[in-house]
């Protein structure tokens, strides 16, 4: 991340320069959300909000005129809790932090806030919760979340295919699509010696609901749906690339929700 981008971020601006900003026309502001949970034995569990703080500053510079509002780092894991070092909010929790950034954001002139997660685990909770947010801001502010996990893995799936490898590795958790993201934004935060398979393929519908009753372990005793091996910059390049495709189109469309 080079310092001209970094005048994106709304946290290192001064008061007087956001101000200025939004009476400039700035009106649209970025909220990405990520998690901090388990990995893999290879990547840190910062790996989706680093991914999330990546893609803010991609989205606002490519949509023009916006900013970008702190990563809501932690998220909704429950999922993961059973391994070391997973935070986890409670959806409720989660709901209340993302309403507060719409409430303040909206307070200081935004009229359009733009949410993503980079965790697919959390857009169940966004997609349950957008209603409520839109109805806690004024009507000259738009609220959109993208929260289509589904379209998302199939774009990892594709991008990887695209870009020479396997698409069977891509699982969606610490796999070849997010190992090869990292390797793009934060090569030294990889372990690659310390790679290993997982359960391969995305998961089918009664896996989806075994994980979601008995945890991720069920489903995969390493943590890891898909297969990290074979990751590479190129990959995560176009990864990223291809999201941020997806995500710009879906804000776009006039039902976006
Ligand atoms: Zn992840």
């Amino acid at each position: 991340m080079t310092e001209e981008h970094e005048n994106l971020r709304l946290e290192l601006m001064t008061s007087v320069e956001v101000a200025k900003a939004v009476e400039g026309g700035i009106r649209t502001v970025i909220v990405p959300c990520g998690a901090v949970e388990q990995h893999g034995a290879h990547l840190p569990l910062s790996v989706d909000a680093d991914h999330a703080d990546h893609l803010g500053i991609l989205l606002a510079k490519r949509i023009g005129q916006a900013l970008v509002a702190p990563t809501i780092r932690v998220g909704c894991s429950s999922h993961h809790l059973e391994f070391s070092g997973t935070i986890s909010l409670q959806e409720q929790t989660f709901e209340m932090v993302v309403r507060d950034y719409c409430t303040s954001l909206a307070r200081h002139g935004f009229e359009r806030i733009l949410i993503f997660t980079a965790h697919v685990g959390n857009c169940p909770s966004l997609a349950d919760m957008l209603p409520r947010l839109r109805s806690a801001v004024p009507p000259s502010c738009r609220v959109s979340a993208f929260t289509d996990s589904r379209a998302w893995l199939e774009t990892w799936r594709d991008a990887v295919a695209e870009a020479g490898g396997e698409p069977v590795k891509v699982g969606g958790h610490a796999d070849l699509a997010e190992t090869s993201v990292m390797l793009d934004i934060h090569p030294d935060r990889v372990r690659p010696h310390a790679y290993q398979a997982g359960k391969l393929g995305l998961l089918s519908q009664s896996d989806l609901e075994l994980m979601w009753r008995e945890g991720l372990r069920a489903v995969s005793a390493n943590g890891i749906l898909g297969d990290p091996h074979g990751s590479t910059v190129a990959i995560g390049r176009h990864c990223i690339e291809r999201i941020a495709t997806l995500l710009i189109e879906g804000f776009a469309r006039p039902d976006a929700d």
